[in-house]
Order: C-alpha cells, then structure tokens, then sequence
C-alpha cells in the first residue's frame, strides 16, 4: 500500500499564485479524478507535483510514502514511483519509442544490472497489444508527428511499461474518439490493483463512464472546492462549472 499525500499545496509561475491551498490524499487503489475549468490550475497542479521547473512551490508539501518528494529531481521522482501523462505530450525527434521507454526502464536498475533484450520487448508488445498500438511504432520516433490520439496513447503505454505507484493523468482523454478512448479505458483500467493509484485530470464526465474513480473533485480557481463520488461528475456534466461558481459566491 503506498500514499500520496499532497498537503496545502501552493504554487506560482512566477509572482503570480496559480495554486491556492490544495489538500489531498490519494492511496494506492484508488482512482481520482478532478475536473474544473480550463485555466484554473490542474495542469500547474501535476506538472509541479512531477518537478517541472516553471513551477515554484511557495508552501506545502507533497509526500509520497511519508517522504517529500519536493527535494527531489524530476528523475529521481519518477524513479520513486510518480508518473505524469502530459496534456501536451512533446515530441521526440530521432529517439525511437523502443528505445526511449528501453532507456527509462533501464535507468530504473541497478549500474550493474542489464536489460533483458527478448524479455523487455516481449513486455512491450504485450503492453502495445493491449493498447492496440500498432507494432511499427517502436521504430517511430516519440511522438513525431502523431496524432492527438496517438500521442495520448504512447503516454499510457509509457505508464503501462513503468508501472508506478501513481500516475497523473492530463486530459488523457482530449483528442481521443470514443474507440481510442475505450481502449485506453481498458489499458488503465488493465493496471488498476492494489498497488496502484491515479489522479485523472479531465475536462468531460464520458472518461469516467469507462475508468470508474472512487472520488471526484472539482477545482476551481486553484483550490478543491466540492468532493464527491461519480454522481458529482454527473452533476457538473449537467449543470456546468457555472453551477460550482455560484454556489461558492453564495456560501
Ligand atoms: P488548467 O490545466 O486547469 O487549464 P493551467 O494549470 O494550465 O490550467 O493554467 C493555470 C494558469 O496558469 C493559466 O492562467 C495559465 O495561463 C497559467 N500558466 C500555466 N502554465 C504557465 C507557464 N508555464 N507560464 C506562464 N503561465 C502559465
Ligand atoms: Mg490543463
């Protein structure tokens, strides 16, 4: 069983606050999902959380296992067990996908050790056949040139070949159609145990109808400010973040 303990967190680009207090646990498991409108700060909120260098943390805390993860390098964050899925995944000319995801797997052992070659493709085909990636994408480079859809699926199968205590999931679901979607539906839900977590950032309850979330949160104007089970996905869908806004003006 692994935490992920994110404790008052603030954060600003720059002098500007973007993220305003945020409190929130996540144990390995469950699957959350915060949704809120665009510019409010859920992508600040993960790509700080994955040690992006935009992004200052002013106070807070973000523990993983009981342990800040906030001293640590971006690597050396991800090697600890945190994935980020970018909204925005960038492109990788000249580094093929195979090598890429050989080379996280492999910066992930000991100095000594060496990577299985048959045993580590043989896992990645496994993993690209879930996902239903077409085989000649390994020779592909990262992400160039494809798709939106594409794009979001090699962030699942990153996260499928890491296999972390907790992944961050941006607007994995944008610019996928409803296959697309179903299948990296099943590849997430493929991974969902006892030792796994998930915060999934999305824009649209229809994700949620294929990966199930234990919590929903909306975030608005960088803070949590309603909490829920699946049925407040429902609500929003039908009353709109305009609803979560007034609300808070009238309170
Ligand atoms: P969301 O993901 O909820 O749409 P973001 O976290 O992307 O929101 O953005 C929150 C605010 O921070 C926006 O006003 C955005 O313009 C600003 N912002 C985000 N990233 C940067 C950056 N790297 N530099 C400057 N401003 C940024
Ligand atoms: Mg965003």
């Amino acid at each position: 069983m692994s935490k992920l303990e994110i404790k008052d967190l603030h954060i600003a680009i720059g002098e500007k606050e973007i993220v305003k207090g945020l409190t929130l646990t996540i144990n390995s498991g469950e699957v959350h999902a915060i949704m809120g409108p665009n510019g409010t700060g859920k992508s600040t909120l993960v790509k700080a959380i994955a040690g992006h260098p935009d992004y200052t943390i002013t106070s807070g805390d973000v523990l993983l296992d009981g342990e800040s993860v906030l001293v640590m390098e971006p690597d050396e964050r991800s090697r600890s067990g945190i994935f980020l899925a970018f909204q925005y995944p960038s492109e990788i000319p000249g580094v093929s996908i195979a090598n890429f995801l050989r080379a996280a797997q492999q910066a992930r052992m000991g100095e000594d050790e060496e990577l299985d070659a048959s045993a580590y493709y043989k896992r990645l085909y496994g993993k690209m056949d879930l996902l239903k990636i077409d085989r000649k994408f390994t020779s592909r480079s990262v992400n160039e040139g494809f798709s939106g859809g594409e794009k979001k699926r090699c962030e699942i199968l990153q996260m499928a070949m890491l296999e972390p205590k907790f992944a961050l999931m941006d607007e994995t679901d944008s610019g996928l159609d409803i296959d697309a979607l179903q299948i990296v539906a099943e590849g997430v839900n493929a991974m969902r145990n006892d030792s796994f977590g998930a915060l999934m950032i999305t824009h649209y309850q229809r994700l949620l109808d294929y990966i199930v979330p234990e919590h929903v949160h909306v975030m608005y104007d960088g803070r949590i400010v309603k909490s829920g089970d699946k049925s407040l996905a429902i609500e929003l869908e039908a009353k709109g973040y305009e609803w979560v806004s007034k609300e808070l003006a009238t309170a």
